[in-house]
This record gives C-alpha cells, sequence and structure tokens, in this order.
C-alpha cells in the first residue's frame, strides 16, 4: 500500500505570513497580441485556456532564489513571465463585472514551456501537455491579497535572464482582461478557493540554460528569482 498520506499539498506563502493551498492551475495562452504574433498567429484570436497540475508549483519566498531544474525532454525551455491570480471564493458563469469580488490575490509566475516539444505536439494535432503540464513548470513568487495591493490593471510586468531584460510589456495590454478571463474560464468550470490563473505573457519568450539566473516581475507585486540547475 503506497504512502497516500504522503502526498503534499502545494501551497503558496501569501506575503503577510499565511499560505494559500493550491487546488489548480489554469493558464491563458496567446492573451497579448505581440505575443500571439511571434508564435505565428494574427494577434486577433481569442485567448484559450490549458492546465498544470497544482504540484507543478515551485513556490519562492520573496527575496529568495527558486531552483527549477532542467527538464527532460526538450532542447528548448522557454520562459513565459505572466500575472498569476488567485482566486479565493467559488463561482461558475461569473458575470465580468462580478468577477473580482472572486480573486484572492496577485502573484507574478513564469509559466515554462518546452516550446521544441509544443511545437512538435502542434504540428502532429496532438495535446499540448507535455510541453506545459511537466514537473516544476509554474515557478511563482508570494501572493499579494487584494485586500492590500488592489486589483493590477496597468503597470510593467518583464522578465531577465542573467540581468538581460528579455520580456517586457504592459497588463494594460492582455486581450482578455482578470476579469474578462475570471468569466470566460468560469464558463467551462467551477472555480473555486486555490485555484491559479496564469493570464498569459507579452512578447520576449525565449530560451534558459542550466545556470541561467532569471528575476521576473510585476509592478506592485515585488520580484521572483529563480536559476535553472
Ligand atoms: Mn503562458
Amino acid at each position: 500500500m503506497p504512502a497516500l498520506h504522503h502526498i503534499a499539498q502545494t501551497v503558496v506563502a501569501i506575503a503577510d505570513g499565511r499560505v494559500f493551498p493550491v487546488r489548480r492551475v489554469h493558464c491563458v495562452g496567446r492573451n497579448y497580441a505581440d505575443h500571439a504574433k511571434e508564435m505565428g498567429g494574427s494577434g486577433r484570436a481569442a485567448p484559450f485556456f490549458f492546465a498544470k497540475p497544482a504540484d507543478a508549483v515551485v513556490p519562492v519566498a520573496e527575496g529568495g532564489v527558486g531552483r527549477v531544474p532542467y527538464p527532460p525532454r526538450t532542447a528548448d525551455l522557454h520562459h513565459e513571465v505572466e500575472l498569476v491570480v488567485a482566486i479565493g471564493r467559488p463561482g461558475s458563469d461569473i458575470a465580468v463585472g462580478d468577477a473580482l469580488a472572486h480573486v484572492f490575490g496577485y502573484a507574478t509566475g513564469v509559466d515554462l514551456t518546452r516550446r521544441d516539444l509544443q511545437a512538435d505536439l502542434k504540428k502532429k494535432g496532438q495535446p499540448w501537455e507535455m510541453a506545459k503540464a511537466f514537473d516544476h513548470s509554474a515557478p511563482i513568487g508570494p501572493l499579494h491579497a487584494a485586500a492590500s495591493c488592489g486589483h493590477p490593471a496597468a503597470g510593467a510586468i518583464s522578465l531577465s535572464v542573467n540581468g538581460a531584460e528579455r520580456q517586457h510589456g504592459d497588463l494594460a495590454d492582455m486581450i482578455w482582461s482578470v476579469p474578462e478571463v475570471i468569466a470566460e474560464l468560469s464558463t467551462y468550470l467551477e472555480l473555486r478557493p486555490g485555484d491559479l490563473i496564469f493570464t498569459g505573457t507579452p512578447a520576449g519568450v525565449g530560451p534558459l540554460e542550466r545556470g541561467d539566473r532569471v528575476v521576473a516581475a510585476i509592478a506592485g507585486l515585488g520580484s521572483l528569482a529563480f536559476s535553472i540547475a
């Protein structure tokens, strides 16, 4: 009999010292026009959803440096800096105007992607899952409660590798705003407390190598640092 009681609950630190138990990790694809274009799209198509398992989350404390092992089955691991929304109140078919009342808070996250595998799966018309939902594929910084940081609708979102800026965008450039993401996603499934939503990345995604030091930042939410081991 396996030791089922040893299965750990993933938790993300909240800046006030509490912890946020993670239930599911939802992700939005192509939610910034400039990134949709760099991925070969028109930049005008509707975004879409995919998911990662909760235990793909790598929680990184404020001021700490997370450690992400370079994953197997890829030679083209890419970074995607994203605003992460944490859900604190359940709901289905949530109206855009009610959506922010379902938000517990926000964090900076990186959607790590096996880009070569993704391209191969796309070509074959197969699910993206193994390109996105792998171990350690979702580093995330501490959550900031909306009660203290508000609901960021604009502001800089950026990522640097070894001190050189690779991605720079503005939250205002999301195709689906945070309320629209929540409303749309909640028509497909019930959102529950503990759900995280990665809301998409601006342009400038690119490869990471072993030994790289990544720093991702969103205005008002501090920064997230990790290294590729
Ligand atoms: Mn992404």
